[in-house]
């Protein structure tokens, strides 16, 4: 189809308004395949056949994952003067852990197929059949039990025969120096959390900050999961974006709420469908040793409801841990009253970056047909998210044309903060295929109307910008193109 037909038939299609349907993500497959297509996610050391279940992200994925942080650090850090951030080592005194609980109790129960000698966790292979609260209230001596009377086969060979379930430390080990010793012993850290509970007397001298106060960071974590999978949900190395947000004794309920509030508004603004989502609460029997109270936001993933974030009361546990095991005193002493010292408890929102990217991606992905038959690939990311901002799409390679786009294309790197694309390879319906599978949310075409030389295409120093989701196509001059972007 040529430049102008194909505009024709846009323009058509805008005039007619035609509804465009709209399908979620039919499989994973399809999206992993477009992820490494158009250059989003790529399986880890490829060249060398992959690392079990790790990916990197490639150009676009990067600009993605950027996106999402930058909106999270605006909403959650920068536009509240309760919040402040940080940035906290990976490797930390072991100490840390001893303290935190997770050297004695960070464990998943590991069951061996006797036949196959696979491994697995054997919590998840129960939580299939029985679901989550059945699941994770469990004592150790009764999974192989369970898994046996309730017949689960090996998802690798199908046998059913465990063995006894085995508690597996989930921390990454590695040494720090040149001695491999004990000594010399340190974890990776598998949350970020503690590096925020251990500056916390740092940030109270130094902020003056008063309760309630959060402190928010983005990093990597670590933890050995006995069976990662489904693309990026489960990997071992990853990024949480969490919070602690340190409040009086006896507010901390009423905060809950409050965060349980924002997070699901944040998620829902930047465009995850509501019935996509639901909120979890954990049983009793099921919380984790810090926990008074904790919920989940799932999300439907194609596999079934996924955690996605998670919202704890986390009491006062970590910092009376931190100050047992320190020695230091960690209260905050109340700038009203000075004799009045405590410490402060704490609400977590805990939010995974890679389960959101993928939330997102598989959120944004949309499969259309157009009214004469043709089908196309959308990425409907909020704009916010989109990891080109604006194409610019010169209609032919012709040299005087080029240098006009690249005029125009400047012009936006100067005056604007906007990811730019410049594509001149292939036909100009290619070109917005390709836009709109990676989910630029509007194309700029530069022509010989807006040379000068074809009144037919256009007026002079005008171009022709087209919204990805409604097709519609705007003429419009140069000089009010920022405005309109
Ligand atoms: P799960 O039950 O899925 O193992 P979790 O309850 O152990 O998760 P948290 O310790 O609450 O997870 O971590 C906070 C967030 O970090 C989770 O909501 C999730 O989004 C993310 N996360 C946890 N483990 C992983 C992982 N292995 N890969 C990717 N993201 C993860």
């Amino acid at each position: 189809m040529t430049y102008r037909t194909y505009h024709t038939y846009l323009t058509y299609l805008t005039f007619f308004r035609y509804p465009l349907p709209h399908m979620p993500a039919p499989s994973l497959d399809l999206l992993v395949s477009l992820c490494k297509r158009r250059g989003f996610i790529f399986a880890g050391s490829d060249i060398y056949g992959g690392l079990a279940n790790t990916w990197d992200y490639g150009p676009l994925g990067v600009e993605l994952k950027n996106k999402l942080k930058k909106e999270w650090w605006k909403t959650f850090i920068r536009s509240r003067t309760d919040m402040v951030g940080l940035d906290a080592s990976i490797l930390m005194n072991p100490k840390v852990w001893e303290a935190s609980g997770h050297v004695s109790s960070f464990t998943d129960p590991l069951v061996d197929c006797k036949k196959c000698k696979q491994r697995f966790r054997g919590d998840k292979l129960l939580e299939e059949k029985l679901g989550v609260e059945a699941a994770a209230i469990l004592k150790l001596d009764q999974v192989q039990k369970m898994l046996m009377a309730e017949k689960i086969a090996c998802p690798h060979c199908k046998a059913v025969d465990w063995t006894e379930a085995k508690r597996f430390n989930l921390m990454f080990k590695t040494h720090q120096g040149v001695v491999e010793e004990e000594a010399a012993l340190v974890y990776l850290r598998p949350e970020t959390a503690q590096g925020i509970f251990v500056n916390f007397k740092n940030i109270l001298d130094t902020m003056r900050l008063r309760l309630p106060f959060g402190v928010g960071q983005i990093g990597k974590a670590f933890r050995n999961e006995i069976t990662p999978g489904n693309f990026t949900f489960r990997t071992r190395e990853f990024e949480q974006m969490e919070i602690e947000y340190f409040v009086e004794p006896g507010t901390a309920e009423k905060y809950f709420d409050v965060w349980k509030d924002a997070v699901w508004n944040w998620y829902t603004g930047l465009g995850i469908a509501k019935d996509k989502l639901r909120i979890r609460e954990h049983d009793k029997d099921e919380l984790s040793h810090y926990s008074s109270r904790t919920i989940d936001i799932e999300y439907q993933f194609p596999w079934g409801f996924g955690e996605l974030f998670g919202l704890a009361n986390r009491g006062n546990f970590d910092l009376s841990q931190h100050e047992k095991f320190s020695g230091q005193e960690l209260k905050y002493t109340d700038p009203d009253e000075p004799t009045k010292k405590f410490l402060p408890h704490v609400i977590e929102p805990s939010f995974g970056c890679d389960r959101t990217v993928l939330t997102f991606l598989l959120e944004a992905y949309t499969e259309e047909t157009l009214p004469n038959g043709e089908s196309r690939t959308v990425m409907k990311f909020d704009r916010r998210l989109a990891p080109v901002d604006v194409a610019i799409l010169p209609l032919s390679k012709k040299e005087h044309l080029i240098a006009k786009a690249q005029e125009i294309y400047k012009m936006l790197l100067d005056k604007t903060d906007l990811t730019v694309d410049f594509d001149v390879t292939g036909s100009i319906g290619k070109r917005y295929r390709r836009q709109d599978e990676i989910g630029t949310p509007q194309c700029i075409t530069v022509d010989f109307g807006t040379l000068g030389e074809d009144p037919a295409q256009g007026a002079t120093d005008t171009v022709t910008l087209r919204d990805r989701d409604t097709l519609k196509q705007d003429r419009i001059s140069i000089g009010d193109l920022i405005k309109a972007l």
